[in-house]
């Protein structure tokens, strides 16, 4: 039987006076698995992770990590998890490493493990040329990076990463699910995500949960979630949402081949049986009720139609913020005077400069050869609505389930893991020191 990673019973949350985050909550993630949650702002997706992770109390319920009851065990369910925060925790005066010794010596980490460890996870996420660098000649993508690689010196078993590549560019994001699916491939790590992107929650995850409202809409594999929605998805655009537009929802409803539909504002999405053949005799329905389209689209149903089947909106219409340079940040109301654009506004042509050594790392890595079909990802700019389509990279599968995994390991694994990269790996000190570490 399979072990459970993360068990949550009926969480819920209220922040004062009233606001219920999270409410009566359950969620099972089994060991070994990466879970996507999905949610529009301010679903609950942060406040279960920072309840599952002890940054935070909650009302009622109950949450185990790796066998540990978060509310009687916390320093045990600590050791066993590592957190990436949507806002970096890592210090941008310090060097990568210096970050490093110090979240081992948070860990209480002995010296000379916390040196082996930055070895291993330096070399593991390609950040060896630049960790003795200031983190703020870093690019976007080796901060995530290095904020990850923070996040497992202590060799947790329970990665929580809150939108781990929010604002990252589509190169980048591609970079770090590079990482984040060797991390769960190779290594067995369980993994709890929230993103907003939607090819992220299909190609990294085994389960997504969608949440709304505080509580799991529902959680299942990507591919059962779209197969749950039956037919084609029409959607119909118009300029004004009047009375015939009105008449010809009603009596499209009434034809055998719609299964069926959702409004949203003036956007009406029909689920239609065989949509490329029917979709003439629909417009056929529109015409004979002078409904004004404006635009109509055909395709097979996504994740983003199983959202808006829970949710009620399009998660493309639910865009988290995604933050200033960090030197804006940083320096908080003042951060944008010349001042400090003066100051840290030229390490912009540093981190040009450690994004192209990243570019050219990536061009190189097997993953990219085998995954990107030659397609130059360095210099491909592509705006976010087309990076919804098709991100991922051609004719690369959905990871396989856990079952499917071990059975496929020769080949899957033969293809960027290789039987003696496996041996190093069982033999290295980081595998080796995993259970017998020192606190
Ligand atoms: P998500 O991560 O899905 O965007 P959050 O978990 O951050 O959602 O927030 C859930 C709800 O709780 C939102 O309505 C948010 O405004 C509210 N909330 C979050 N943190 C606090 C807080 N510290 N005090 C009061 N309300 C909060």
């Amino acid at each position: 039987m399979t072990n459970l990673a993360i068990q949550i019973k009926g969480l819920t949350k209220i922040y004062p006076p009233d606001k219920r985050a999270v409410d009566t909550l359950d969620l099972e993630i089994k060991e070994g698995e990466i879970m996507a949650l999905l949610g529009p702002n301010g679903a609950g997706k942060s406040t279960t992770i920072r309840a599952a992770s002890t940054l935070c109390g909650f009302d009622e319920g109950s949450v185990v990590i790796a066998g540990f009851d978060v509310d009687t065990h916390s320093i045990e369910v600590r050791q066993a998890i590592g957190v990436v925060a949507q806002q970096t925790g890592i210090d941008y005066f310090l060097t990568g490493r210096e970050n490093m010794v110090l979240q081992g010596h948070l860990y209480r980490m002995k010296k000379a493990d916390i040196n082996d460890r930055i070895k291993e996870l330096a070399s593991y996420f390609e950040l060896n040329g630049s960790i003795d660098n200031l983190v703020s000649t870093y690019s976007g993508g080796m901060r995530r990076k290095l904020d990850i690689a923070c996040a497992l010196i202590h060799r947790p078993k329970v990665l929580f990463l809150d939108e781990p590549t929010l604002g990252l560019d589509i190169k980048n994001r591609k970079i770090l699910w590079k990482h984040i699916d060797k991390l769960n491939k190779e290594f067995g790590l369980t993994i709890l995500l929230t993103t907003h992107y939607l090819e992220e929650a299909d190609n990294l995850s085994h389960q997504v949960a969608i949440i709304n409202n505080g509580k799991v809409q529902v959680v299942d594999t990507p591919d059962a979630l779209k197969n749950s929605i039956h037919g084609d998805s029409i959607t119909v655009t118009f300029d004004d949402v009047g009375k015939n537009e009105q008449a010809f929802f009603h009596f499209a409803q009434q034809q055998s081949y719609i299964k069926g539909s959702t409004w949203e504002d003036n956007k009406l999405h029909l689920y239609v049986e065989d949509g490329g053949a029917n979709v003439a005799a629909l417009m056929a329905v529109a015409a004979d009720n002078k409904a004004q389209i404006s635009n109509l689209s055909l395709s097979r149903p996504t994740l983003d139609d199983v959202f808006l089947k829970y949710t009620g909106s399009s998660i493309l219409d639910t865009k988290e913020d995604e933050g200033d340079e960090w030197w804006k940040q940083w320096a908080g109301k003042g951060g944008n005077t010349g001042k400090w654009k003066s100051q840290w506004g030229a390490s912009d042509s540093d981190a040009k400069e450690a994004e192209a050594d990243e570019d050219q790392s990536w061009k190189n890595s097997d993953w990219a050869k085998n995954n990107d079909n030659g397609e130059n990802l360095g210099t491909q700019k592509r705006d976010e609505a087309q990076s919804q389509q098709d991100v991922w990279p051609s004719g690369q599968q959905r990871r396989p389930g856990k079952e499917e995994s071990n059975n496929a390991a020769g080949e899957q694994g033969s293809q960027k893991w290789g039987q003696s990269q496996q041996d190093d790996w069982q033999n290295n000190e980081w595998n080796k020191n995993k259970d017998g570490g020192e606190k």
